[in-house]
C-alpha cells in the first residue's frame, strides 16, 4: 500500500485517546528525532468516538513525512489495530507501543539498537510496573498460560506492548489469515533471534484503561480457546477417568454382592456403576468430537480481521466516515 522506505515504523493503536495524543505525538516525535534515523509514526484509530481521529488527521496533514494516520471503520480491538498498522507500515523495523504513554517513547532507542544488532523480535519487560494489583495478577496468569501453550521460544512479559519486529516477521504475521491471533506468540514462532530488554513503565495519567474485568476475562478465554484445544482435551480425560471409575465401582459392587448376598441395595449401586461408565464415555466422546471441531474451527476462521476504511496516505472513503476538520488546522502540541 505504501512504498516510501523508512528504517523505523512506530505503530500505535488509538482508541479514544484524545487526552493523550498531543503529548504522545510531541514525545514520540522528539524521541524519534534523537534516534537520527528515518522514522514514521503510524497512528491507527480503532473506531474512536472522541476527537482522536480528528487529531490524528490534523497531525498527519501537518507532518506528512513523519505521521501516518490509519482509520478503521469501527472498533476492531487493539490487536486488529496493530495488525492494520503493520499493513500500513514501511519500515525495515516496526516497533509497537500504546497511546496512553504507559510505554515511555524515550525507550524506543533501546529497541531499535537490539533490532539493528540482528534480533528479529525484541520484547520488553516492564520495570516498576505501574498497574493495579488485579492487572499485575492477570498478567501473571496470561504469561504463565502462554508459556505453557507455546512450544519453543517464550517471553517473560507478553503484556508489554513496547515491542520491536524485523520486517520479515511482520510480513509473516500479515500472511496469517486467522482471526484473534495473539501477535507476540506468533511472532516468537516466526523469529530466529529474540531478546527481551528491561524498559520503564508509567502510570496512565489521562483517560481510562479500555480493559475492564470482563474484557480481560474474555481476552484470556479467547486466548485459550483460540490457540489451544486443551479445555476439550481436559473434558476427554475427565470422561475417560469417570468411565474408568464406573468400571472399578462396578467390579467392587460385583465382588461385595458375591461376598454378601444381601449387599447391593437391590442393584442400585450396580446401576450407578453403569451410569458412571455411560456418562464418562459420553463426555469422552464429546471431548473427542469437540477436538475435531475445534481443529476445523481453528483452521477455518478466515474472516477479515479488520477493514481499513482509509489512511492519510491516499484519498479514499475515510472522508465520508471521519468528522470534517478545518483546513490547515494545527495539532496542539506536536513538534515533528
Ligand atoms: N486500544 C485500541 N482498541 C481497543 C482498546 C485499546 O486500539 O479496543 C488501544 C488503546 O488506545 C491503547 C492500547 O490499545 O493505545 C492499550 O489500551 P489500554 O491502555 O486501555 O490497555 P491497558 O494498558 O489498560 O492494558
Ligand atoms: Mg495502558
Amino acid at each position: 500500500m505504501n512504498t516510501g522506505k523508512k528504517e523505523l515504523s512506530i505503530v500505535i493503536p488509538v482508541y479514544n485517546e484524545e487526552e493523550n495524543l498531543p503529548e504522545l505525538l510531541r514525545r514520540t516525535c522528539s524521541a524519534g528525532k534523537e534516534l537520527q534515523t528515518d522514522f514514521e509514526i503510524i497512528l491507527v484509530d480503532d473506531g474512536s468516538f472522541d476527537r482522536s481521529a480528528e487529531l490524528i488527521r490534523v497531525a498527519a496533514r501537518e507532518f506528512p513525512d513523519r505521521i501516518v494516520g490509519g482509520f478503521l471503520s469501527s472498533n476492531f480491538g487493539q490487536h486488529a489495530a496493530v495488525m492494520a498498522g503493520f499493513e500500513i507500515s514501511r519500515g525495515s523495523y516496526v516497533v509497537t507501543m500504546d497511546a496512553d504513554l504507559q510505554n515511555p517513547p524515550e525507550e524506543l532507542g533501546k529497541l531499535l539498537d537490539a533490532l539493528r544488532s540482528g534480533y528479529d523480535v525484541v520484547g520488553s519487560i516492564r520495570q516498576n510496573r505501574r498497574d493495579t494489583f488485579f492487572r499485575r495478577l492477570s498478567s501473571k496468569l496470561v504469561n504463565h498460560m502462554v508459556r505453557k501453550l507455546c512450544r519453543g521460544k517464550t517471553m517473560q512479559d507478553y503484556g508489554c506492548m513496547l515491542r520491536g519486529y524485523a520486517r520479515p516477521v511482520v510480513a509473516a504475521l500479515l500472511k496469517c489469515p486467522e482471526q484473534g491471533k495473539f501477535i507476540p506468540m506468533l511472532a516468537m514462532a516466526f523469529a530466529r533471534k529474540t531478546i527481551e530488554i528491561p524498559v520503564r513503565h508509567a502510570e496512565r495519567t489521562r483517560g481510562k484503561s479500555k480493559y475492564g474485568f470482563w474484557k480481560l476475562v474474555a481476552l484470556q478465554y479467547d486466548l485459550l480457546t483460540g490457540t489451544s484445544v486443551f479445555p476439550l482435551r481436559l473434558l476427554t480425560i475427565f470422561g475417560f477417568l469417570l468411565a474408568a471409575f464406573g468400571i472399578l465401582f462396578g467390579c467392587a459392587v460385583f465382588i461385595f454382592s458375591q461376598l454378601d448376598k444381601d449387599w447391593g441395595a437391590e442393584g442400585i449401586f450396580a446401576l450407578f456403576a453403569v451410569q458412571f461408565v455411560f456418562a464418562g464415555m459420553t463426555l469422552a466422546a464429546l471431548g473427542l468430537i469437540g477436538e475435531y471441531i475445534g481443529k476445523i474451527h481453528l483452521n477455518a476462521r478466515a474472516r477479515p480481521q479488520y477493514f481499513i476504511a482509509g489512511t492519510t496516505l491516499e484519498k479514499s472513503g475515510e472522508d465520508a466516515i471521519l468528522p470534517k476538520m478545518e483546513q490547515g488546522g494545527r495539532n496542539e502540541n506536536s513538534d515533528c
